[in-house]
């Protein structure tokens, strides 16, 4: 029996992570085990959309305790999948980000073999040119689109691939009555489908992400306001680092 994550009532509570987390889909990314899904999940709730599955319990002996009520779980290593597959668009889009010259690797995992491709985006070009032609006949949706000319191009083509995958049957589209007046509305579907909107929206804004020093929380900067010396995801954790500091100048004072 595969582990699962069940969800306490059906309840939909509205509420917005994203207002305070703004770099939510990094800190899914880093999820790697049980543990750390259950943390996530009691923290942001259930991942929701297509990863829900309604379960029943039937009881074939004593047919008067199989509850018709079905509940809803999500198994673990969905949500441990999910994660994987955001922490690979990350770390490419860090890499076409960081525009690195020197070789760098990329880990493509396929249903069964895993690739591990070194090339460059601009450096190592005919490292890049072999695995390009070698994988055209497996991949011609993707290859059919990159020309010799700007076969640099690849990364940006991959990393679209990988996010539309993500963000793929998770957003609804249509009128939304907000405030006054209907305004077409993209709405994600589940939390999944909101995590890959953000990175989706991170990628397309050019957002860096930064770990705050004192919650280790996950949060966005804008390239235009991006500040070398920001440590701190708020002021509050900014006057709580302080007060630490502060507390722990006066102990060895004391002693
Ligand atoms: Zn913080």
């Amino acid at each position: 029996m595969p582990m699962r994550i069940a969800m306490a009532d059906l309840r939909h509570d509205r509420y917005a992570p994203f207002d305070s987390q703004t770099g939510l889909f990094h800190a899914f990314g880093a999820l790697r085990s049980e543990a750390d899904v259950i943390a996530f999940a009691n923290r942001f709730g259930p991942l929701g959309a297509d990863l829900s599955t309604a379960i029943v319990n039937v009881v074939r002996e004593e047919p008067w305790k199989t509850s018709i009520e079905p509940y809803w779980a999500e198994p673990i290593d969905l949500w441990l999948a999910e994660a994987c597959a955001m922490a690979r668009v990350v770390s490419l889009w860090e890499l076409i980000q960081a525009r690195d010259r020197s070789v760098f690797q990329v880990r493509l995992t396929r249903s069964a073999a895993r690739l591990r491709i070194k090339t460059g985006l601009t450096g190592d070009r005919h490292i890049a040119k072999d695995w390009i032609l070698a994988k055209k006949a497996e991949k011609p949706d993707l290859f059919r689109r990159i020309s010799e000319k700007d076969e640099k191009d690849w990364p940006r083509l991959l990393l679209e691939q990988w996010v539309n995958r993500g963000t793929g049957g998770r957003t609804d589209f249509g009128l939304g009555l907000s405030e006054k007046s209907l305004a077409a509305a993209q709405t994600p579907r589940g939390l999944i489908g909101a995590l890959w909107q953000q990175a989706t929206l991170a990628i397309d804004g050019h957002v860096d992400f930064l770990q705050c020093r004192q919650c280790r929380d996950w949060f966005g900067i804008s390239a235009e306001h991006a500040r070398p010396e920001k440590l701190f995801c708020s002021n509050a954790c900014r006057m709580r680092a302080y007060r630490k500091r502060k507390k722990g100048r006066k102990e060895s004072a004391l002693t």
